[in-house]
Formats: C-alpha cells, structure tokens, sequence
C-alpha cells in the first residue's frame, strides 16, 4: 500500500466529517477531509440547536460546526476544498477522482458525504424554489413576516419548523399526506399547542402555483377528493432527506434501496478499509450527535485496519 500518498481520506466536512477530522488528526494519522463547499453540511441550514449535549443554553447550527472546524483544526487537520466525482474504492489503495481531473490516494476512506432534503415533485416546485418554494425553514423563515405559509410533510422536521416558523409568519399551515404524523409525541404536542398553527391532514400538494413575483398558494387533493387552494406566500418543503450518493460505488458497496450505505456496528462498510459516518448511513435516526459519534467510531475502525494493513 506505499504507494498511497494519505492513510485516511475523509469525504464530507458535516459533523460526521469534522468528527472523524478530529480523531484523525489526534492519533496522528496522515489524512485530509475533502469538502466540495463549506464546512458544516446540512447543519449550516439549522438556525438553532437545542440537543446536541454540552451546551445548555443551545447552539446555532453554524457556530457548532465552525466550533467543529476550529477544534479539528487545532490538532492539524488538513482540510482541501474539492468535489469528488468518482471513487475506486475495492482495492488497498483507494482512488478517488475530483472534479476537474486530480487523483488523491489513501489506505483507508471515510465516507461521510451526508443528505440533502427531498423535493416533492409537484408542477410549479422546481420554478418557484427561492420564489417561496424552500427547503429550509431556518434559512427563509424571516422574509415571511406576517405572511401566511404552508409546511409539507409530517415528521419531526417539519412539524418542528413549522413551530419555528410561526416566529415570524402569522399562520402556519402543515399539510401531511396521512391522517397521522409521523413526528414524536413531544414535537407534536409543542405544535398542536400553538393556535399559529394549522394542520391539514390527509392531502397532497397537486401543484404551487405562482408567478414571477412568486408563491400564490397550493392547489390542494385531499384523499376523500375534494380539492381547494390554499393561498399562502410560501411554502416549505420539509418530507425527508436523500443520500448524497452521485460519487459513491452503490453497488459494491450494497447500498439500501433508498440509496444510503449500509456499516456494521464499526462504520465498516462492506469494502475493507472503506467506512462510512453520518446521514450517508442507513440507519433510523440522523441527528448531529449521532453523526458525531459514528465519526469517531470510522476513525477507530480505521486505524484497526491500517494497523491490520499497513
Ligand atoms: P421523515 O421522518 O422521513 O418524515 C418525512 C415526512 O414527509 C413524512 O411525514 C412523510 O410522510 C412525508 N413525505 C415523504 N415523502 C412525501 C411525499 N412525496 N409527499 C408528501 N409527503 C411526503 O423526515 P424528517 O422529518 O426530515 O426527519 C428525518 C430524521 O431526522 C427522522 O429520523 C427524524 O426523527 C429526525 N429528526 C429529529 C429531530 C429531533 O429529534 N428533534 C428533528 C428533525 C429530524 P409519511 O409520514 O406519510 O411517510
């Protein structure tokens, strides 16, 4: 494997990223976190944070993980900014190609590339995105003061932000597909407490409907087939995530139907020296803590490896 010019190669810079950076770096390994954009991954898209231990009062998304960048960094870390387009992950040196044509080479890969959320598909989504169609309550939620908005989708993303979104907007519709949320009890409760907000159950978005000067209002199915439009000013798509997978081998590495990357208990996917962290993984539940411990865990995993392989 001398031929290698990194131990590690870190894909993704979100907390899974940052994490494994940190734990790298300490036990002195020679490796590098490649991240096409800014540090942070989708936290940067969170305004506030209230669970992630260690900070009693919360946290906004963006100053946890610059504390991330900054404490990963204190120990050495070496971070490049680069797209990877292609990886060749199956033999003990592991190529991976970046956008623009260079090469970099490690023993072992972290894939921690992270999610992004999912679009709904309706007519008029993809022309009215920043129009008021969003994907990110946090981000817009201050331009739609005294306005009424609609929030898809009924889990704990967006009953959540549609809580947070009556901080600003004067009604908050959320429109779920089911007659059930899929959101926990006690993010639930804090919504059905607020008289801000407004659940219409089982209906679909059909289309939004717009103009140059953006959202006019949702054209509305309800499952018994009555249909109404709902005028709103804008509307937030919050119903899950997708892998952030374009570079990534799915079929060597078994990807799930959704296209996330299954590990073993040690992040071990199932190409040797090959792990994988965070919101790539299939898994249940993806929050930035347990992003951050499944990059420590890679880590070890990886240094168990090139300890085996090196
Ligand atoms: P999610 O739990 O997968 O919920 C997605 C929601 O969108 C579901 O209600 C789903 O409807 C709906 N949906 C999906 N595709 C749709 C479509 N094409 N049309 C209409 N509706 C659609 O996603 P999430 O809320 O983003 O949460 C992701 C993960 O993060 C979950 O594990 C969640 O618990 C976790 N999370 C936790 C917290 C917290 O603990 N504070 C906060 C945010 C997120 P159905 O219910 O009918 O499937």
């Amino acid at each position: 494997m001398s031929e290698a010019e990194y131990d590690l190669i870190i894909v993704g810079g979100g907390p899974a990223g940052l994490t494994a950076g940190l734990y790298a770096a300490r036990a002195m390994l020679k490796a590098v976190l490649l991240e096409k954009g800014a540090v942070g991954g989708q936290v940067l898209l969170t305004d506030w944070i209230d669970n992630y231990p260690g900070f009693p009062e919360g946290i906004s998304g963006f100053e946890l993980v610059d504390k991330m960048a900054a404490q990963a960094a204190r120990f050495g870390l070496e971070t490049r900014l680069g797209s990877v387009v292609a990886m060749a992950l199956a033999g003990p040196v592991k190529r991976l190609t970046l956008e623009g044509g260079g090469e970099l080479t490690a023993k072992a890969v972290i894939i921690a590339t992270g999610a992004r959320p999912r679009q709904l598909g309706v007519p008029g989504e993809v022309e009215l995105t920043g129009k008021g169609v969003s994907y990110c309550a946090t981000c817009d939620a201050p331009f739609y003061r005294g306005q009424e908005v609609a929030v898809v989708g009924g889990g704990n993303t967006a009953v959540e932000e549609a809580v947070y979104l009556t901080r600003f907007a004067a009604k908050v519709y959320v429109i779920h597909r089911r007659n059930e949320l899929r959101a926990t009890r006690i993010v639930q409760e804090e919504a059905f407490a607020n008289d801000k907000v407004e659940f219409i159950l089982d209906t679909q978005v059909r289309r939004v409907r717009g103009n140059d000067q953006g959202v006019e209002g949702l054209e509305l199915l309800g499952n018994d087939g009555a249909e109404r439009f709902l005028p709103v000013s804008g509307v937030f798509m919050l119903i899950g995530t997708q892998p952030n997978n374009d570079m990534l081998p799915l079929t060597e590495l078994a990807a799930d139907p959704y296209g996330f990357i299954p590990t073993d208990a040690e992040m071990r996917t199932r190409l040797p020296g090959v792990m994988a962290a965070g919101d790539i993984r299939s898994k249940a539940v993806r929050q930035v803590v347990n992003a951050a411990g499944e990059g420590a865990v890679a880590v070890l995993a990886a240094e168990e490896y090139l300890h085996r392989h090196g």
